[in-house]
This record gives structure tokens, C-alpha cells and sequence, in this order.
């Protein structure tokens, strides 16, 4: 069945319509789903007792069933989730200085193929629904309402390419960002893409106040090829050009995701060509130490070569941070979600 939480505002408006109702009701409904976080139609006290069977009949709220739950050292927490087709998908929940940060699930497997990754060692089943993407941030949500708490970041970096699920994933930030809604701020949501061309131009266009993250991890073709596949269809300069295009049309600043493999990407010089790369644009590189997959061959670099990158990088001109690591003793790192669990049930 599917769940309510898909319709957007104008969507639950015109569905409701179609049932003969006003369209205020559309915005009763996104109160009870989104600022009461209420789970069940019958709690909706000011909808009439028809309405509420109707939408019982059509629709479910919560679209996924809470399998596991694991809760790392520092508090990071991974959850396991079934959706109601059976497919299984992982979120995780961080808790930093600035604030709960939820990181989500777009897709069941990634047809990517990225080499170090874990997410994709299971090929695409299926892109989830906006109500799929949305359901793993009410869940977390009605978790942190006993605490008083509220979501305060999103970012689409769990398994999947958002951008291989576009028109989902963008209703689904149309959704926690509506004033209506959870009413996200656009600037505490990220997507992160491997570098779909077409579909990040198509953002550059749509001026969405998104955070945009490019997952680069090399500098040149020759490398970015062996790690990453998409580089063969969208090149380095084709990436680049839309890019910068992006930056013309949109006045905000990009991040790119560079992992850091020991004796791959991490010499002197992958840095300076990393620094002439991207040197001139509106901006910064987020390093990423490498979080150890099981099923390949590729290493961590050790903590001295990390800084020394980092140190490359800003004398050449180019901002930079270093990512510490979350809820690594629990698989729930980046890359690492889900593989576990298909190994155990293996
Ligand atoms: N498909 C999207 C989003 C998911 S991956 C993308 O490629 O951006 C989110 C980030 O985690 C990406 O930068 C990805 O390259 C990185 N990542 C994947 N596996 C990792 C691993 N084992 N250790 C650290 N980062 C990893």
C-alpha cells in the first residue's frame, strides 16, 4: 500500500480533491503528519470520520518496519528497515554540535559500481518512493520527539544515487523543507552525487537551495575511471563544465567528497592536480578517511599522510576539511551500510 507521506502539498491537495474535499484539508492532514507526527488516521481529530476511511482504505502513514537497531561507541545509530515490498534499507543518525543529522537511503542496491564502495555491492532493486525517503526521517523523528529533539540535517548519502532517482528524491526535500512540514532549512539538506551530468544540470537549473556534494575521489580520468564507472560516461571536463555552470546559475558553494586510499589517491601530486582542478571555484573539499570494506582491496591512509594532503591543498590555494569518522565499530560508515547485513543472511 503506499504511503501518504508521497504526496507532496499540491499532491495532497489535489488528491483530496478528488475525494470532494477543500484543499485547506491537505494542510490539516500536513499538520498531523508532520508537526504532531501522529502514525495512525484515526488520531487526525478535526478530519470527518469519512475522510479518515477513505484515506485508510488508499494509504498507509509509515512505510517501513524497524528490523534492527544498532548504537555505535559514539552514539551514532544505524537502523535497519523493511519496506513493505520486503526490501531492506539502512539510515543512520548522527549527533554532532550543530544537530541531529539523519542520513538517508534513495535507493535499494546502486547501480554505480563504484569500487569502494559497499552500498553497491548489491546491484539497483528499485528506486525508493519520496514517501519511502521521508518515512526513514519520521521514524528517527518520532525517536527524537521522547527526547525533545528534532532533525536538523538531512543528507541523501546512504545507499543509492540520488541523482539516479531524481524526481523522488527532490519531492522528497520539497517535503521536510516545506513551511508546511518538518520545514528543513534547503541549506541543512545535501544530495550527494557521483556526477550525473544531465540531472545536475538540470539542479543548476531548477536554483534549489540544496547543498550540492560531487564525490570526486580522483583528480585525472585515468584513476577516476578504475574507481569510478560514471567517469566514463561524464568525464572529468564534462563534469567540471557543468559545474562551474551550476556555480554561474546558483550562488552557492559545492563540496567535493574526496575518500583518501592509501597508495591510490593520496600522493603530493593528486593533490596538486586536485588543487588546480577545482582552485578558482566557490569551493572546498571535504577528505574522507577511508572506511575499510571487506570485499576489496583498498586501505586506509594513516592520519600523518591525511594532514599532509589537507596541508597540500590549502597551500595551493584550495579549502579543505577533514572528516572524522561515525559509527564505525557498527558497519555504519559510509559505504558499509547494508553489506553487513547481506553477508549475515548469506
Ligand atoms: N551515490 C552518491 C551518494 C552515496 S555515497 C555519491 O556517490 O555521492 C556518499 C559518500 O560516501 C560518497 O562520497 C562516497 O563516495 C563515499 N563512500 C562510499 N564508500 C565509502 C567508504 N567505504 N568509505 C568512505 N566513504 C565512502
Amino acid at each position: 500500500m503506499r504511503t501518504i507521506y508521497d504526496l507532496n502539498l499540491k499532491q495532497m491537495e489535489e488528491m483530496l480533491g478528488t475525494l470532494g474535499q477543500k484543499p485547506y484539508r491537505a494542510k490539516q492532514l500536513y499538520t498531523w503528519l508532520y508537526r504532531k507526527h501522529v502514525l495512525s488516521f484515526d488520531e487526525m481529530s478535526d478530519l470527518p470520520a469519512a475522510l479518515i476511511a477513505q484515506l485508510k482504505e488508499s494509504f498507509c502513514i509509515m512505510p517501513l518496519k524497524l528490523v534492527e537497531k544498532q548504537v555505535a561507541k559514539d552514539l551514532t545509530t544505524k537502523y535497519l528497515f523493511e519496506l513493505t515490498d520486503g526490501s531492506t534499507v539502512e539510515t543512520v543518525l548522527m549527533h554532532f554540535s550543530f544537530g541531529e543529522s539523519v542520513c538517508v537511503t534513495s535507493q535499494v542496491g546502486c547501480n554505480m559500481s563504484c569500487a569502494f564502495c559497499a552500498s553497491g555491492l548489491l546491484k539497483k532493486q528499485r528506486d525508493l518512493t519520496s514517501g519511502e525517503i521521508t518515512g526513514q526521517i519520521m521514524f528517527i523523528q518520532k525517536e527524537l520527539d521522547e527526547v525533545e529533539k528534532r532533525v536538523d540535517n538531512v543528507v541523501v548519502m546512504g545507499t543509492g544515487e540520488p541523482f539516479d532517482n531524481y524526481d523522488n528524491v527532490l519531492s522528497f526535500c520539497s517535503t521536510i523543507n516545506s513551511d508546511h512540514g518538518l520545514a528543513i532549512g534547503a541549506r541543512h539538506i545535501t544530495i550527494s552525487t557521483c556526477g550525473v551530468v544531465p540531472k545536475i544540470k538540470e539542479f543548476a537549473k531548477g536554483h534549489y537551495q540544496y547543498n550540492l556534494a560531487i564525490s570526486l575521489h580522483a583528480p585525472y580520468d585515468e584513476l577516476r575511471r578504475q574507481l569510478m564507472p560514471i567517469d566514463q560516461a561524464y568525464p572529468l571536463d564534462v563534469l567540471m563544465s557543468a559545474l562551474k555552470e551550476y556555480s554561474e546559475n546558483n550562488n552557492r558553494r559545492l563540496t567535493f567528497e574526496y575518500i583518501l586510499l592509501k597508495g591510490v589517491n593520496d600522493h603530493d601530486k593528486d593533490a596538486i592536480a586536485l588543487a588546480d582542478l577545482i582552485r578558482g571555484m566557490n569551493a572546498y573539499v571535504n577528505l574522507i578517511p577511508y572506511n575499510e570494506v571487506d570485499e576489496n582491496g583498498f586501505r586506509t591512509c594513516d592520519t600523518k599522510t591525511a594532514l599532509h594532503f589537507y596541508d597540500v591543498l590549502m597551500k595551493h590555494g584550495v579549502k579543505a576539511t577533514l572528516r572524522t569518522r561515525h559509527g564505525e565499530d557498527i558497519d555504519a560508515a559510509c559505504g558499509q551500510l547494508r553489506a553487513r547485513h547481506e553477508r549475515t543472511k548469506a
